[in-house]
Order: C-alpha cells, then structure tokens, then sequence
C-alpha cells in the first residue's frame, strides 16, 4: 500500500496550488461574504481545465480520476473555501450524473455551457415531506402525449436561486421502482422567496406546475433510483472532501494564530490544554483523509461505493466541523468575527451535516454494512 501521490498527481495539485494563490487568493473573505454564484471564478476555473475533471474528454472534460477531483477541490479550498463549491458544481454534482447517464442531446445542449462556467445546474432532490425519506418524493411525472407533466416543489435546493437546469427526481409510478429523473430549464419553473441557510447560501423553493418536459429530457426514466444514488455519492465525496478541507483551513489559521498570540506572555501554543485540542484534531483530520482518499481511489469507473462513501463522508463531516469548531475557540473573538474566514467554515461544516445525507443517515447504512442486513427505517 502506497500512501503516497504519484508525481503526476503531485504536479496536478502543485499547478491547482499555484493557479490558487494567482487567481483566488485576493478576495476570499469578500466570496465568502456574497451569496452570489461566483462566475468569474467558474470562467477562470474552466480555463484552468478544473470543470469536468472526471468527465471523458470525448465529452469535452479531461478525463481525470476522482481522486485528481478530490486534490482539486482541496487545494482549491486550502486558499479560497467559497471557490471550492465551483469545483463542486463543475465536477461532483449534478454535472456529474448528467455527463454518466445523460444522451449525447443532452451532452451537446447542457454540458458544453456547463464546463465553460456559463451555467450551473441544481439537483432537486429533497421535497417539503421528503427529506432523509427521500424515496417518499411525491414530485409526479404524468404522460402527456410524448412527453410528461411534472407537478410538485423541491426544496432547500443549492444554486437554487440562478440555476439555468434542475436535475429534478420525481415519481414516473409507484415506490422506489417507480422514480427517475428529468431534466428541467430554470424558465419553467416558478421560485418561491429566497431563504437563507446559515452559511449565507440562498436557496427559493420550486414549483413545477405541471410543467411540460418532452421525453428527450428525460434523463432516468421508472427504476432509475439506484444509478441516481450511484451518481449523487459522488456528490457526496464532494461534500465531504470540502467539510475536510475548510476544517482544515481553520486548523491552519489557528495553528498560525497560536504561534505568535501571546496571552500571560506565553505563546497560545505552549499551553498544554491547547496543543492537545491541536493533536486531537489532527488525528481526526487526518483519519477522514484516508477514508476520502480510500473512498475516491477505491471507485469503480469513478463511481465510489455506497460503504465507502458513507464512512469518507461521516468522517470528514465530524472532522470538519470539530476542526473548525476548535480553531474558532483557540482564536478567541477573532476567529467568531466575521473578519476571518473561521466562522464562515464552522457555519459551512456544520451545513455538510445535514446535506447529502445527514450523519445519521449514514451510521445506519454503515450499520446496514456491518451486520449484512437491511434496516427499514418505516414504523
Ligand atoms: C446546506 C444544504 C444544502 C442542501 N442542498 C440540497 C440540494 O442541492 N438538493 C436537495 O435536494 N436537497 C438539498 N438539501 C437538503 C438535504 O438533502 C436535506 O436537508 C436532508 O436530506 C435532510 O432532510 P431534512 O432537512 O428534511 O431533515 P429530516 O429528514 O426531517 O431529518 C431531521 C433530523 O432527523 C434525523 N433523522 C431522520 N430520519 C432518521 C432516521 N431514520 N434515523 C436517524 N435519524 C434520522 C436526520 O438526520 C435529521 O437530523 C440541502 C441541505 C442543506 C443543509
């Protein structure tokens, strides 16, 4: 077992390094601060080759391995955490599974403009009476003619508010059987007020009402729930590498912190109780690393395993947040101010808990793993 990078991935994630302090460095606290989508980033971005990393090149990405999109969305996150989620966006989420499953009309209409940064688009998955319960999602699909009227509302959804494309799960029939998935166009949908999630991000509930999608925009018809969920733990190791790596920021801007405030003209660093909460985070960050990175080279045609990516995600999730959480404490009242980008990582760590399937949700199908058996959550 090698715990190393081989040297082209070292250079890979020197060259992301480099491209990160030129491009992102100036101006971190202000993205952090805007709950605008950064576009000007996501253009930089696909310039730099950092949009569809994993995607085949014969579809216009650069036909990566995951773990190349894991080293970026770290290193991107290392200088500017709010960049990281254009590298989410361009590489993990919905473009993900479109660029997997998606026609080559769907290829030439959606994902060019997605990898140029042009677009963003939304995976609306979650509904007001199906959250963990996902597979209770009554968005409905009924035929039309030679295409569907889709009729319900998704909710909490990221890029919500400016997204162009919805990758919208809905109901084609009954239970789990009877769900898929359909592109939407942004025009077709109405948006409901903007809210705010504690991490600044804005998200408007949709409304499909019975909106029109022709069959060609179908992207996962009835019994198209398992490759969906195959394609959101991408999704997933996403969100767990960025929970790691803005833990991780906050590390390194305590760690710097303690080296040089002095407090009863001793450095913070060289009070015990301190370097022990230093240690113990750590340990942690660097544990959930192996697990992302097992996860991410362990993927089958880039796609990780559901254990895999439950474990890497509630590791990093915890690591993350306690990271972060820790950081801001050994900072005092700097790290809780709003000039330090400390607080704006816990408010995000904590975030990461709840989406993409929330910590609970993954101990019990780590739970499902360990005694080989399936637990139905249903009274
Ligand atoms: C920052 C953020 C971004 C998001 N982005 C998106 C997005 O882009 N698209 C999208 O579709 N959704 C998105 N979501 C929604 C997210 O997927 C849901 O919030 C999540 O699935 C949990 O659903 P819920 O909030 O309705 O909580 P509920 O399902 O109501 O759960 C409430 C609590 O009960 C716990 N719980 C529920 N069932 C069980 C059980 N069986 N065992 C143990 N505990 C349980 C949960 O873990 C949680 O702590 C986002 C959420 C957040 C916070």
């Amino acid at each position: 077992m090698d715990f190393n990078l081989t040297p082209e991935q070292t250079q890979f994630r020197d060259s992301v390094l480099r491209f990160a302090k030129k491009e992102l460095a100036e101006g971190a606290l202000r993205r952090a601060h805007d709950p605008a989508y950064p576009w000007d980033v996501a253009k930089k971005m696909a310039r730099q080759g950092l949009l569809g990393i994993t995607i085949a090149e014969k579809d216009g990405g650069q036909g990566g391995s995951l773990l190349d999109a894991v080293l970026a969305i770290e290193t991107v996150a290392s200088v500017c955490p709010r960049s990281a989620d254009v590298v989410q966006a361009g590489n993990f989420g919905a473009i993900r599974v479109l660029a997997e499953y998606g026609s080559s009309l769907h290829k030439e209409k959606f994902l060019a403009r997605l990898l140029k940064g042009e677009g963003v688009i939304s995976v609306g998955m979650t509904e007001p009476e199906a959250g963990s319960a996902v597979t209770d999602l009554a968005t409905k699909a009924t035929r039309d003619g030679k295409g569907w009227r889709v009729k319900g509302s998704k909710v909490f959804t990221t890029h919500s508010a400016y997204a162009d494309l919805v990758l919208a799960y809905v109901r084609f029939g009954p239970g789990v059987g009877g769900i898929g998935s359909v592109l939407i166009d942004a025009k077709s949908i109405r948006r409901g007020k903007t809210s705010q999630f504690m991490s600044g991000e804005e998200w408007a509930e949709l409304y499909f009402d019975d909106v029109l999608v022709p069959e060609e925009m179908v992207l996962l018809g009835e019994g198209g729930f398992k490759k969906q969920i195959a394609g959101f733990n991408v999704e997933r190791i996403g969100n767990a590498a960025r929970s790691l790596a803005l833990g991780r920021y906050a590390f390194e801007q305590a760690r710097a912190w303690a080296m040089q405030r002095k407090q009863f003209g001793r450095l913070l660093c060289e009070f015990q109780g301190l370097q022990w909460k230093f240690a113990d985070v750590k340990l942690k960050l660097d544990s959930a690393q192996l697990l992302l990175y097992r996860a991410a080279l362990n993927a089958k045609d880039g796609m990780p395993s559901a254990e895999d990516t439950a474990l890497a995600k509630l590791a990093c999730n915890q690591a993350g947040f306690d990271a972060a959480n820790e950081a801001l404490q050994v900072m005092g009242a700097t790290g809780y101010s709003s000039d330090t980008l400390v607080e704006y990582c816990l408010r995000r760590c904590r975030g990461w808990m709840i989406a993409g399937g929330s910590v609970e949700i993954l101990k019990n199908r780590i739970a499902e793993g360990i005694f080989e058996r399936g637990f139905p959550q249903r009274g």
